[in-house]
């Protein structure tokens, strides 16, 4: 099982892994470890990520980038609406009404919905993370601005199943760097004690958004969040390109802001100069050449102009800010600390803003950048069986109130009820109870429209099926459980209905008249919804979201809805699951996601084709460059001129073959190519590697023979360390190292006579086997221990002080010789080389 955590930035995103030494940022095939949120297509493949973000300008129409946003929005969405202008890109209404992005991708036109644009870009993290972990990657937790309505929300789930990944959490982006913060914190206040309050400040180039949690040991709890959605980066750059666009227009009669190249290299430009002005306050310039109509620009901006230009967006830094510590409750004397992420944060006047309202000096011991995606891989390890992970319990909150609506044929019109008000805890379950004879229909909606940021308050539409009358005709008891689940989404999970039966004839069953006047009316009990609210936590979570506590709910029914009288009728209750249709506003259906798995699938092995096509074409060019060059330098003289002379015309050939005929090619047609060279090429390359190997092979031999030739020349000379060996050993010893001593002489001197370009006599691997049989027939005879002689008691310690008794029980043989006062200094050295097998 992966764990991984995946920050989907709106500029750039983040993938983290957890391994064995902790949490860490895995960087992608550039060494980057931030991974921009850009889609490229081609005629041949797409590019995703570093390789997408430089065809922003040279394939602008179809370079996708800023695509976050328009998650689970329609194409009439006034955001959408407002963003269109902006783009280089198209963007188009789908038949469902949804966005589409239309691009030319393998020379058609093509047309993409967000999930599956978010798809692909989860499908580079994902490589990402394989690549690190080295194993597949399925399981992960993704974050999502704390502000992602349900549609949003649904929009990206779909998108990490495009990718094929199972998202174990949605995961809001401040409550992952929350926990990041306060994980790896040691002295936090113990449960009962007060909580530490921390406020987390996460400014990107989209949104800013803040949040404020109270933390105890081994828990975290989000108190309340604000959140200003287009206030990031972005605007900042906005500021900067409209005053260029201003000042170069006026300068140099430029008409830029209808067109979109010269734009976006002048947003590129201004994004660089905006994070010099975070380090520099002096004048600083903004050169750009051949801007347009081959005219070169220039202009220079400084901090405090920059800032002045920007005093509306500064402005709009300080109501979240407040706005948190009202809905908390909290004033700035309870703030233990203010953390600030995100990359606006580094323009000072941000960071200024920020601590002038708190009064205090903002930390900064959170990675800006990566403390999202850690925060995810963090809490995927907690979700992970795999990983151990300190205990930590992470309370969310729903950012919006919801509110159900229903049709109530008791009240002649419709009814409605806010489930879950802003700031309630999440992920959290509610029992409502309904009576009813027929199927019903529940509407969710989140009901302050005002606040939210997206048009359609509807979170869809509830079908609660094949209710029926009880036996008698009554209306049943119908128990409906609602909840948002841990990735922040809202649905009506179950529901039940209550069969009652009598067990005792003659006896009034139970509820009859209470029902009859409750009839199509639900049961609103704030007291009962109160006992029943089921929090889920981490662990239940983990073992089974699902988890209903029905029974439980059954028991407090029956104490809350009988009347008095009913108490002492018998009666027994069974409940019976109901299903229920959901239609939520937005939701691409089963059959359509299927087939944008398996396009998705397609695509991805496009472009493993392509990869693979033009690294077979890179191996021809590589291969045309390195042999030519090295012909004339290392090879040179082992190839004969004529043989040279054509083999370099051919790789001329074929270097011009490839910006011409060979430009576009099968990559078939490249192995074949590059196999047509080797043949040429690969005997000239051989020959240089055995001129390069050969001597040190002869000097292994040489010296092994050496050995041998001591050995036998010390037992000639009767030397002591060798008088255990057997004479007919030694005999073969001799024999064996002069026979290997003649076949080395000999291939040494045809050797020195053949020409270098010509294949060699003797290849470097004869050698080497020649040194390996030499030692394989010598060694065990020279190695042979010598047996052991029980020295006379006296002589005891000085026997083993000379060391043969010693060397002959280690069993290393010839190293025994070190001892010996006479060979030590040569065979010392020598033998260390010997191959012992
Ligand atoms: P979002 O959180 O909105 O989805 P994101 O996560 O991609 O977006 P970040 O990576 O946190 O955003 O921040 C990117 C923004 O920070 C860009 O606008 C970038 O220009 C800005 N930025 C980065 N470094 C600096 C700097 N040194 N000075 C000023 N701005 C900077
Ligand atoms: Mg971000």
């Amino acid at each position: 099982m992966s764990v991984v955590g995946i920050d989907l930035g709106f500029q750039s995103c983040y993938v983290a892994v957890a391994r064995a030494g902790g949490i860490e940022t895995v960087a992608n095939e550039y060494s980057d470890r931030s991974t921009p949120a850009c889609i490229s297509f081609g005629p041949k493949s797409r590019a995703i990520g570093a390789a997408a973000k430089g065809q922003v300008i040279s394939n602008a129409k179809n370079t996708l980038q800023g695509f976050k946003r328009f998650q689970g929005r329609a194409y009439t969405d006034p955001f959408v609406q407002a963003e269109k202008p902006g783009n280089a890109y198209e963007l188009v209404e789908l038949p469902t009404g949804a966005t589409g992005f239309k691009v030319m991708y393998l020379e058609e036109e093509r047309c993409f919905t967000a999930e599956q644009i978010t798809g692909m870009l989860l499908t580079k993290l994902k490589e990402t993370a394989e690549s690190a972990l080295k194993k597949p990657v399925v399981d992960c937790v993704v974050a999502v601005p704390c502000f992602f309505t349900d549609a949003e929300r649904r929009s990206v789930m779909d998108a990490t199943q495009i990718a094929g990944l199972n998202c174990l959490r949605l995961i809001n982006e401040t409550t992952a760097v929350a926990l990041a913060y306060g994980i790896y914190k040691q002295d936090l206040p113990a449960p009962e004690e007060k909580p530490r309050i921390v406020v987390f400040v996460d400014m990107g180039h989209s949104a800013y958004q803040v949040s404020v949690c109270a933390f105890n040991k081994g828990k975290l709890k989000v108190l309340a969040t604000a959140f200003d959605p287009s206030v990031g980066g972005r605007k900042f750059d906005e500021v900067l390109v409209s005053y260029f666009c201003e000042e170069f227009g006026k300068k140099y009669k430029l008409e830029i802001k209808s067109n979109i190249r010269p734009l976006l290299r002048l947003a590129q430009e201004c994004e660089k100069l905006k994070k010099l002005m975070s380090a520099n306050a002096s004048e600083l310039p903004l050169n750009i050449e051949c801007f347009m109509n081959d005219v070169d620009v220039s202009g220079s901006m400084n901090r405090g102009h920059f800032e002045e230009m920007c005093d509306s967006l500064l402005a709009r830094i300080e109501p979240p800010l407040r706005s948190v510590l009202e809905q908390a409750k909290l004033k700035k004397e309870d703030i233990y600390a203010v953390e600030i992420i995100g990359g606006a944060t580094r323009i000072p006047a941000v960071k200024e803003r920020i601590v002038k309202y708190f009064g205090k000096e903002v930390s900064t011991t959170l990675n800006a950048d990566e403390a999202v995606a850690r925060g995810c891989a963090l809490q995927c390890a907690i979700l992970s069986p795999a990983f151990k992970v300190r205990e930590f319990s992470i309370t969310d909150l729903v950012p919006y109130s919801i509110s159900l609506k229903w049709n109530s044929p008791a009240e002649e019109g419709l009814s409605d009820c806010e489930v879950f008000p802003k700031n309630h805890a999440a992920p959290f379950s509610k029992v409502l109870t309904f009576y009813r004879k027929d199927p019903f229909t529940l509407d969710a909606y989140y009901s302050t429209p005002k606040e939210l940021l997206y048009p359609d308050p509807s979170l869809g539409q509830f079908h609660v099926q094949k209710v029926i009358p009880q036996a008698d005709g009554s209306s049943s008891k119908v128990k409906v459980k609602v909840r948002v689940n841990v990735h922040g989404i809202f649905s009506v999970s179950s529901a039940s209905l209550v069969e009652v039966h009598k067990v005792e004839e003659g006896e009034e069953p139970m509820e009859t008249d209470q029902t009859a006047k409750e009839e199509e009316k639900m049961q609103v009990d704030h007291e009962e919804l109160k006992t029943e609210e089921n929090q889920q936590t981490q662990a239940e979570t983990k073992s089974n979201p699902d988890e209903m506590e029905t029974s439980q709910s059954g028991t407090k029914d029956k104490k809350t809805d009988q009347p008095p009288q009913a108490k002492k009728a018998k009666v027994k209750t069974s409940t019976v699951d109901l299903p229920i249709d959901h239609y939520p506003p937005w939701q691409i259906g089963r059959d359509v996601l299927n087939l944008f798995v398996e396009n998705e699938g397609k695509m991805i092995m496009q472009d493993k084709l392509e990869k693979e096509r033009i690294d077979a074409k890179n191996a021809v060019e590589e291969y045309v460059y390195e042999m030519r060059d090295k012909l004339c330098s290392i090879y040179e003289k082992f190839v004969c001129e004529d043989d040279r002379n054509s083999f370099i015309l051919k790789l001329e050939d074929t270097e011009n073959w490839l910006y011409e005929d060979g430009e576009d090619q099968s990559k078939q047609v490249y192995i074949d190519k590059l196999n047509d060279l080797k043949n040429l090429g690969q005997p000239i390359q051989t020959r240089y590697q055995e001129f390069e190997e050969r001597p040190k092979a002869f000097e292994e031999l040489g010296k092994q023979i050496q050995l041998y030739m001591k050995v036998i020349h010390a037992f000639k000379k009767k030397e002591e360390i060798y008088d255990h060996l057997d004479p007919a050993d030694v005999d073969k010893v001799e024999k064996s190292v002069n026979e290997a001593m003649e076949w080395m002489n000999n291939k040494m001197n045809l050797q020195h006579k053949q020409d270098l370009t010509i294949d060699p006599v003797v290849k470097t691997k004869d050698i080497q086997a020649k040194t390996k049989e030499l030692t394989f027939t010598c060694n065990p005879i020279v190695t042979k221990p010598k047996p052991k002689v029980e020295p006379p008691k006296e002589e005891q310690q000085a026997g083993e002080q000379n060391g043969p008794v010693d060397s002959n029980t280690n069993g290393q043989g010839p190293q025994a010789a070190e001892q010996s006062p006479d060979t030590a200094s040569e065979t010392g050295k020598k033998l260390p080389d010997m191959d012992i097998e």
